[in-house]
This record gives C-alpha cells, structure tokens and sequence, in this order.
C-alpha cells in the first residue's frame, strides 16, 4: 500500500507498507549484486532475485521487457501482483485502467528515453498522471546527483542506483553540482569517507543518497521548486527539462502546486515559469477586477522587505498619497518580477510577501516583456482615468500613456513631491473611503475563490487594525485574513455562502465527522480546489463544515488514503 504523506511541487513525502514494513519515500533503491553489493542498506534490488527487498517486505517484480522505446511491441503494462511494468508507449487508458491494482508502477527504458529531454517530460508527466494519485511510479536507472531533486519534483517516489553504477564503472566522479572523468581530478576534490578508501562507486552512490535525502527535506519544507531550479542549472539538459516541463505542463504542475509554499528566493530565470508564480499572474488576468471606485492607478516599485507596505519606501509613498488627500480615488498596484502586479489588497497573498530578488534595478529582457506585456492585458479590463508612473523606471510602460513622477529615484523628496501634487491637481476635493474596503474584500474574493465569488462577499465592511481584519456583513463575521498567506479564511457562515454557490465545496459520506475530514470519506470535490485552499464540506447537500484542503479536489475524490480537508469549524 502507498500512501501520500506530504505535498510540494509535484512532489510527495509518501509511506509504502505492507502492513508491518514500511520505507518512506522518494526512496532510493540500492542494486545488490556481486558487482555492486548492496552492502546492509534497507531497501535493495538483487538482479538474479528480480524482486525489490526493504527491511523484511519483498515486493516481486514483472520481467522486463527489454524492448526499445520505438518499438511497439510490448506496449501494454504487464501486471504482477501488485506491481506494474510500464512501457514508454503504453497507452494512458490501459494504464488508467489499472488504478487501483497496483501500488507500484516502474517506467521501462526511462534511460533511453532521458536522451531526449523533451520526450522523458511529456512521458513522466502522461504516465504520472495516468497512474494516478496512490501509486508509487518507480523510474529505472535514471538518478544521478544533479537530478533527483527534479525526478522528485517531477512525481517520481522511486528512483534507483543503476546510472550510478555504470558511470562509475566508467570512471566518472558524480557530484551534486556536476560530473566530471576521476582521471581528470588531478587532487581529491573530495573529503568523504568512500574517497579516502579509493571507491569511486561508494563515494558517487553516497552522493546520491545525501542528495536524495536533502530533496526529501526540500518537499517537507516547501521548497523544492526553489531547490530543482538551483540543480538544474548544473546542466543545460536539466535546464531544457525544466523549461519544457513549464511551458509544456502548467496544468499538470499547477493541480498539483499547493496554494501556499514556504518563502523562496527568485534568483534564476527559471524563476518566471514556477507554476504558483505563473498562477498568481494568470489569476490576476482572469480572475482579479480592480475595485469600482479608484480611477487613478498608481504604479510603485516592489521593495526588499515584504509585505511591501512594511517597508520604509512603501511609509514614503502612502504618506505623499496621504497628503494629497486623494486616498480614496487612487488604486495603488505594485510593478515586481517575477509576479508581475500585485494590487496592493493582495500584498499578502501566497506567494506576494513570500519572495526574496535581487534587488539591482536592473530588468533582464524577458522580465520587462512580461511586465509590459502584463500591464497592458490588465488595462484593458481595468479602466482607469489616469495612470501614474512612480516606479523610477519608464522602460517597463513602453506603450502606455502615463504621468512620470518617479524619476529616477522614486524616493526622493522631489520624487515624492510630484506624486503628491499630481494627485492633487487629478482629484482635487477631498474625497471619502465610503464604500472602499467592501469593494477590495470583493476583489480579493474573486481572487481567491473564482469569479462568481465576488458577488458572495459583497457589501462587507472590515472591522479592526490591517492586517489583523475581521470581514463582516449585518454584524455577522463570514472571513478573516491569514496573516500568513493573505488568503480569506471563511467562518462557519462565510463557508455556508461557498456552499450554497457550489464554491470550493467537497461532498463527504454519510457520516459523523470528528476530527477531520480523510479522503475515504469524500464523495466528490471542486476540481478547482488545490492544497492549501479554504474549502466549505457539504453532507447530503448540507453545510457541515469548513476547513482547508490538505490535497487537490481531483485527488481528494480519487483518492481513499491521507487527510483530505482539516477541519476549522462544524456547522
Ligand atoms: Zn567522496
């Protein structure tokens, strides 16, 4: 049995066990042959047994086929037990079919099909998904110390020392960050225990290890996309896989992303494509409105210290905007790579005051496109009556009529004098917040939840100090904002209106429900949700619960194993 214990990325912490035994994963499978013993490691695969041993469970493996990728031959998964053997061009249907069955599934020929980039992609990524969410996918002989962290990222629970073997037997000494021929060294670069002893195979597999180890603690603590991208750059192969996987899999990554991770750093370019990023920039497209009232918009630049209006140069700009008495009609919207435009009621959503970037001033080509490009899609469905450029920098707004009073240093006294007395001469009587803030709850609610969901939280009023707010209607509280990730996190009442929109909901069984809420219980979920999200639980078409989602909504309704939504509040 495999159960899923943790998400992050497209990677998972999981548990395989046979009721007493157990490994957890991703694990790294120890070949055990006369060549290359095993030597005392847990979880080992002897050649002339076919069978993979960990601690005292033998799980028995299907012959291999052995034959190539191209040939056709073959191409149905041949079960064993509970195991699968899967061929590159297996068809998804016939793998879909045997959900289910087995627990584990091992792609074949996965070297072969590691040659070429693109085509290991899209075939982890069909085969992830057609197998499933409570299957284990083994990928034979492909780990080296450069890739795990993308294999496991990639979905992949198993991965094996074989590649290992056959380089070392070649001469190549293996790293983290590269590969190079031993005789080549010159001096030791290498301290380990295995060098000293003169094995280049026991120092290459414990590299592995410690690498696959370390990519297990970057999925606990929600930072495996940071750390893939940090691998990847150890090789242009890894780089073309990345790349592929995030222009070619958004959807396939994105399911599967939670909606908040831990903080990271956006330092490579590779950064643009991370799929919360790229969601959070979709949503602001799609889904975000501007607030009705404000019709000038005021574009300020991004600062290190999030969220950004704890910042010093943030104190500057809502003072100048404050003098000017304006408040009420100016939407302030903050320009920033790689998310693009965070309008200031979204400065605490995932992952807006979750990212670290080098703060140069300078704006690589791709950067200012996507910005620009941005910009342009959001004011085409946002009118304003007048923009203002306060961000020290006119290279981004190439295209857009705007008012320039950031100059170059958008800090300075004259910078900001030019913004307080445009602001005047554009809105000159002073003006009420009447209205406001229900208007932003509103946005951010669209936002979060989906279009449909800004009618639901209309006409609300927030009642304390930002951040620490309460969202209230007719002296009712429906929500309150998490400090932590900015979202709207619904009351008992605020998820009876998710309910009743058929919003994030998950229909569970007929029963009691104690604690929270586990996948075995769910009858169907919103394809929509994702982990992280804020959900409402429905029984017989009944508010029971609200909570947040502790997996996807597909999964949840797949799946019959792990926590499924904990549960906040019971109706
Ligand atoms: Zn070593």
């Amino acid at each position: 049995m495999f159960e899923v214990i943790s998400r992050a990325g497209c990677g998972r912490i999981g548990k395989y066990s046979d009721g007493s035994e157990s490994f957890d994963t991703p694990a790294l499978l120890f070949l055990d042959t006369e060549r290359f013993p095993g030597s005392g490691v847990t979880l080992a695969r002897k050649d002339d047994a076919n069978a993979i041993s960990a601690g005292g469970m033998e799980i028995s493996l299907p012959d291999y086929s052995g034959y190539p990728h191209s040939s056709d031959a073959g191409a149905e998964p041949i079960l064993h037990e509970r195991t699968c053997l899967l061929r590159p061009n297996s068809h998804p249907e016939a793998i879909k079919a045997l959900r289910g069955q087995a627990d584990l599934f091992i792609l074949e020929n996965s070297i072969e099909l590691y040659n070429n980039a693109k085509l290991f992609i899209d075939t982890v990524a069909r085969v992830r998904d057609a197998i499933g969410y409570q299957s284990a996918l083994y990928l034979l002989g492909v780990a080296l110390p450069n890739n795990v962290a993308l294999l496991a990222y990639l979905g992949a629970d198993i991965l094996d020392t074989a590649r290992v073997a056959v380089l070392s037997s070649e001469g190549w000494f293996l790293t983290q960050d590269g590969t190079w021929l031993s005789s080549d060294g010159g001096t030791d670069p290498c301290s380990c225990e295995a060098c000293s002893d003169g094995s280049l195979y026991a120092h290459n597999t414990a590299a592995l290890h410690s690498e696959l180890l370390r990519t297990r603690a970057r999925i606990s603590n929600g930072t495996i996309r940071e750390f893939v991208e940090y691998r990847s750059k150890t090789s242009p192969k890894l780089v073309e896989m990345l790349r592929h996987l995030d222009m070619q899999h958004f959807h396939f990554q994105e399911q599967r992303f939670p909606m908040v991770s831990g903080k990271f750093a956006a330092t490579t370019r590779l950064s643009l494509g991370r799929p919360d990023i790229v969601r959070f920039r979709n949503r602001i497209i799609e889904r975000y409105r501007k607030p009705p009232t404000p019709d000038i918009l005021v574009l300020l630049p991004c600062s290190a210290r999030k969220p950004y209006s704890q910042s010093k140069s943030h104190g500057f700009f809502a003072r100048a905007i404050e003098q000017s008495r304006a408040g009420p009609r100016i939407h302030e919207v903050i320009v920033t790579s790689p998310l693009g435009l965070v309008p200031r009621e979204l400065e605490l959503f995932y992952p807006a005051q979750h990212y670290d970037i080098p703060v140069t001033g300078h704006w690589f080509e791709d950067e200012k496109r996507m910005i620009n490009i941005m910009l342009k899609e959001y004011l085409k469905i946002n009118k304003y009556s007048q923009i203002i450029n306060h961000l020290g920098d006119t290279r981004l707004l190439e295209g857009i009529d705007a008012r320039v009073t950031g100059g170059t240093n958008p800090t300075s006294n004259e910078s900001l004098a030019a913004l307080t007395g445009a602001l005047v001469e554009l809105a000159p009587d002073r003006q009420d917040w009447k209205s406001r803030s229900s208007e932003e709850i509103a946005s951010m609610a669209r936002f979060q939840f989906g279009i449909q969901a800004g009618e639901l939280f209309s006409d609300c009023a927030m009642a304390g100090r930002y951040p620490n707010v309460k969202i209230m209607r007719d002296r009712k509280q429906l929500a309150s904002i998490s400090q932590a990730n900015g979202m709207l996190v619904p009351t008992i009442d605020g998820a009876g209106l998710l309910a009743h929109a058929g919003i994030h909901t998950v229909t569970m069984s007929e029963f009691e429900l104690t604690g929270n809420l586990f996948a075995v219980g769910v009858e169907s979920a919103d394809p929509q949700i994702r982990a992280g999200d804020e959900v409402a639980v429905l029984r017989q078409g009944k508010l029971a619960a609200s909570g947040t989602a502790r997996m996807p909504g597909e999964e949840m309704a797949q799946s019959d194993r792990g926590e499924a939504v904990r549960i906040r509040h019971k109706a």
